[in-house]
């Protein structure tokens, strides 16, 4: 049985990101996904994602300052560029819409993030092509941008093995027991590990697992609709 003091259980960006942190801080890690990487069967693969600090909620906003940070970081540390920062402009029709005013809030709520805000006349004039109402209200961020999320996760699993995380892929967890000091992870090939914690970062796959730990969390796939 191999010993850990981290096991970290899918390699998405949340599970890779979350490797990474712990091996930087000195840790013994494994990074365990069930499918071959690379692969394009969870949420983080793709050329982009859109990245900001406009969020209607402040805890995210102030996230996204440290996140701009590590990211800087990580394009230091490997020499990619990861983000191309564009501009984001977020606009409603009415200015009393919640969805606005809490974005513009968050802005306040953290210090150190940077925003405009655009009455109807004042976006009339700066962003012609948006042609919105009398009572239209504006908040552009200009950190906002793209995120080459392919490259992005790739750096960080590159940055994973540098620092001595153990990626092994084709490792399809389907038990985790655990008791007040360890935790034994098994998978479907037969792989047996153990290690002080476990981070589970399942994404989409996270109802099934962590229903075989007793815990019902009531996630739902939903279609979203994305306009270009
Ligand atoms: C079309 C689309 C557009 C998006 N746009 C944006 C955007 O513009 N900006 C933004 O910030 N976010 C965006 N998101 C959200 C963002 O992409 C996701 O939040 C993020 O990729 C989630 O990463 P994750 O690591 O949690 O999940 P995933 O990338 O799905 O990774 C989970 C990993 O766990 C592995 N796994 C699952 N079960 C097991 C198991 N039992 N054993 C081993 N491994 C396992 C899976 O194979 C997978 O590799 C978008 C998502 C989608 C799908």
């Amino acid at each position: 049985m191999e010993k850990y003091h981290h096991v970290v259980i899918g390699a998405g960006i949340n599970g890779s990101c979350t490797a990474f942190q712990l091996a930087k801080r000195g840790t013994k890690v494994l990074l365990l996904e069930k499918f071959l990487l690379p692969h394009s069967r969870g949420s983080s693969h793709g050329q982009s994602r859109g990245i900001r600090k406009a969020y209607p909620d402040p805890f995210f906003t102030a996230l996204m300052e440290e996140a701009y940070k590590e990211w800087e970081d990580i394009e230091k540390k490997t020499g990619v560029k990861l983000i191309k920062k564009t501009g984001l402009l977020c606009f409603a029709e009415n200015k009393n819409i919640k969805f606005i005013n809490d974005t513009i809030d968050s802005f306040k709520k953290v210090p150190g993030a940077q925003n405009t805000v655009y009455n109807s006349k004042q976006l009339r004039e700066k962003f012609p092509c948006v042609r919105l109402g009398k009572s239209a209200l504006g908040c552009y961020d200009p950190s906002g941008g793209v995120i080459f999320a392919d490259k992005a996760l790739k750096c960080i699993q590159d940055l994973c093995k540098e620092y001595g995380v153990v990626i092994k892929d084709g490792e399809d967890v389907e038990d985790i027991k655990h008791n007040s000091n360890s935790v034994h992870i098994s998978t479907t090939s037969g792989s047996r590990f153990t290690a002080q914690s476990c981070v589970i970062c399942p994404g989409p796959w996270g109802g099934p697992l962590l229903a075989k730990l007793g815990y019902q969390v009531p996630l739902k796939p939903v279609k979203i609709p994305v306009y270009y």
